[in-house]
């Protein structure tokens, strides 16, 4: 009587969601101050106060109909323009308003994508360790089909080999995401030569493009002056995803688009299936409010400097205690190699200090473990210690 697939995706929690459910009932029986939980991405600093002034100024000027009118489907004309603004300032690129489509956030942006590009028999690339809920956007959402390019594990940038081997005629896009959610990695501009060299000879044999999915949530949160390659200068056939949840500390409130830049192969056929995948999954425009206080605070971040320090904290703390790591960064998780083969367990034995942590195998990447650093600096001085007692069982 219903959708089979449907009702166990509505059934079946993300393990991180499962996780994060597990701690908050833990906190009602121990007490949240007693429960370390470093499962979710939730951004742990405030939305910077332009937020608050946009979204008053907004309703002050435009009053209470406007504000919360529809928009034009693929977002407001002025708001697009103040993202082409905004990027061309930063990055010295030539993007106009017509090049965004406004989304319900990154979720929304890459949903899009997928479904815009997905024909029957299409692959998409993840290169692991990767965001899992791909899985869902790429299966469950637009029918095609996932795979997955191994980790390079040593440094978590791209193993070549395997991606190549991964690659075949179904091959639609290969979908990059860095800085990284579990990693922290950020791509290196060598990183990002090599791939679009690899996808133009492998474009050229297929004699069709293979398309670059960036999904680029955390492109502010770098640390120690580390500079994300602006991917579209690299490789033409780039689609990007951009959220606001991170860089303005605003997941609730959904707001992101897709960037289709001209020099994309037949952009303005691109343009409109993105725009008939929004229609066709419901979402109508993104929310009108928050469209308004993007375009307003464009360029801004949230005081991102606490992640730094817990960044420092926490992977000095780890190595001291054993752990082996790459270090991040940026985004605000860190990705060590979990004490025992079986990262779950590893885990679940984490779980007797109440310290939680998710295990790598959803991210493509087994054997290791991921900890969102994104609390307060003093909960990572607390759980050190827990750190300490954990792996002294090893
Ligand atoms: N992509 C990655 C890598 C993420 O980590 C997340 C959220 O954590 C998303 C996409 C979805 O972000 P949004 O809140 O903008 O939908």
């Amino acid at each position: 009587m219903f959708a089979k697939n449907m009702v166990e995706l509505g059934q079946k929690r993300s393990t991180i969601r499962e996780i994060f459910e597990y701690g908050k009932k833990r906190a009602a029986e121990i007490g949240a101050e007693n429960v370390y939980d470093f499962s979710i991405g939730n951004p742990s600093v405030p939305a910077p106060d332009c937020v608050r002034r946009a979204v008053i100024s907004v309703l002050d000027t435009e009053g209470p109909v406007s504000a919360h009118s529809y928009t034009s489907a693929q977002g407001d004309y002025g708001v697009r323009a103040a993202m082409a603004e905004d990027l061309n300032s930063r990055f010295g690129t030539h993007f106009h308003a017509d090049n965004f489509y406004m989304t319900v956030g990154a979720a929304a942006a890459l949903s899009c994508c997928f479904k815009a590009l997905s024909e029957p028999g299409d692959e998409f690339i993840a290169i692991a360790p990767f965001f899992p809920e791909y899985q869902c956007f790429v299966e469950k959402g637009a029918g095609a089909r996932l795979v997955v390019a191994e980790a390079d594990t040593a440094a978590f940038q791209i193993n070549f080999e395997r991606l190549e081997a991964a690659i075949t005629p179904h091959t639609k896009a290969v979908i990059i995401n860095s800085p990284n959610n579990p990693s922290g990695a950020v791509y290196s501009v060598k990183t990002i030569q090599t791939l679009a060299a690899l996808l133009t000879e492998k474009s050229a044999a297929f004699g069709r493009p293979i398309f670059l999915i960036s999904d680029e949530p955390y492109r502010e949160l770098v640390y120690g002056g580390v500079r994300v390659p602006f991917i579209t200068k690299y490789y033409k056939n780039t689609l990007v995803c951009y959220s606001y949840s991170k860089s303005l500390s605003l997941p609730g409130e959904r707001i992101g688009y897709v960037l289709v830049p001209d020099e994309l192969e037949d952009a303005k056929t691109a343009y409109a299936a993105i725009c008939g995948a929004g229609r066709s999954l419901g979402y109508v425009n993104a929310p009108s409010l928050f469209q308004r206080v993007a375009a307003a605070c464009a360029g801004q971040t949230a005081d991102l400097a606490v992640y730094e320090k817990n960044r420092d904290l926490l992977y000095e703390g780890l190595v001291s205690l054993g752990f082996s790591c790459v270090k991040p960064e940026g985004a605000f998780y860190i990705f060590p190699r979990s004490l025992e083969p079986d990262a779950s367990a590893f885990c679940l034995r984490a779980r007797k200090y109440d310290l939680l942590l998710v295990p790598g195998d959803d991210f493509g990447c087994p054997g290791h473990v991921r900890i969102s650093y994104c609390v307060p600096t003093s909960r990572i001085e607390q759980a050190l210690e827990l750190f300490k007692r954990l792996a002294q069982e090893y």
